[in-house]
């Protein structure tokens, strides 16, 4: 199965949620509300500032039902309890 190399997230863009990377979200969206594609859990983006520059994505609050957390993850998707609508 082919996996994305860029990290995605969803971020609320004129109250709708559009999905683009995380380097994207931290660039140009970097005040709007962002959540995971998956759980839709908050989640913060964060820069290494090295070149070239790479963007990690974390849950503000860790979910065991998001498959994106595979270190939390236990198998089965269920929506983040404090999920962003
Ligand atoms: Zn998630």
């Amino acid at each position: 199965m082919a996996k994305s190399v860029h990290p995605m997230c969803e971020v609320k863009v004129d109250s709708a949620w559009q999905r683009v990377t995380a380097v994207e979200a931290h660039a140009h969206h970097r005040s709007a509300p962002k959540r995971c594609p998956e759980c839709h859990g908050v989640v913060l983006t964060a820069s290494n500032y090295t070149q070239p520059i790479q963007i990690r994505l974390s849950h503000r609050k860790a979910h065991d039902g998001c498959p994106l957390l595979p270190n939390r993850f236990r198998g089965v998707r269920s929506p983040h309890p404090q999920a962003m609508v």
